[in-house]
């Protein structure tokens, strides 16, 4: 029977002494009188259960090349995670600009790394993106990080695809937006049923793009990329 990791005292881990601990709290088994540097942006807590997983595994947590795995996986969700902590008005906020264009602008190969919320495991690939102003434009280097905003959380591919034309199109009420992303999901990939070569496309196709099939296909056209 496991023991509930909330349960176990951190205070080991929280104080500001010289040796880096592992998750359990148990010093690295180095020569005596020798430490590692303890970094300051420790998670007691959210190490805690990393060193769990990797002893449900089936590894030992507290062999060398593991002791300082906790503090970097967990280093490594939040920055995979990021997304949870930024806001998109925040992100765009100064971005947009009153211009009279008012023909397609279109980027495309934004590369995009996202987490699936169902293993947690990578999916990744590139996003295209399309608006038609209606007075209003976007800085370009804007729309990579609106995708960063999306991609940085638990995800599914549709969802994300949406919400990266839900924010275009709220930001600048444009007279359309098109989404397109192309993805290699790691839990096809490397487990279940392992195809290796598939990449899923979602779509979101608002106001001219949904309307209106010729826009749509001179989007599509332009962004074939055969990733
Ligand atoms: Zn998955």
């Amino acid at each position: 029977m496991r023991s509930d990791p909330h349960s176990q005292s951190h205070d080991s881990n929280t104080g500001t002494g010289e040796g880096f601990t592992t998750g359990a709290g148990r010093a690295p088994k180095l020569d005596q009188g020798q430490t590692v540097a303890l970094p300051e942006d420790r998670e007691p807590a959210f190490e805690q259960h990393i060193h769990d997983i990797l002893s449900e595994i089936g590894e030992n947590p507290d062999r060398e090349g593991l002791l300082r795995t906790p503090y970097r996986v967990a280093k490594a969700y939040r920055f995979l995670t990021e997304g949870y902590t930024m806001d998109i008005d925040q992100v765009l906020n100064g971005a947009v600009f009153e211009e009279d264009y008012n023909e397609m602008v279109i980027v495309k190969d934004i590369d995009f790394y996202s987490l699936c919320e169902h293993h947690m495991l990578p999916f990744f690939g590139r996003c295209h993106i399309a608006y038609i102003p209606a007075g209003r434009i976007i800085g370009l280097s804007k729309l990579p990080r609106i995708v960063e905003v999306f991609s940085r959380r638990l995800q599914v591919q549709e969802r994300m695809t949406q919400q990266i034309a839900d924010a275009l199109q709220h930001a600048l009420q444009p007279l359309g937006v098109a989404v397109v992303c192309e993805g290699r999901h790691m839990c096809m990939m490397m487990r279940g049923v392992q195809k290796q070569n598939s990449v899923a496309t979602t779509s979101e196709m608002l106001g001219a793009f949904e309307a209106n099939s010729k826009t749509r296909e001179e989007f599509l056209r332009l962004i074939n990329t055969g990733f």
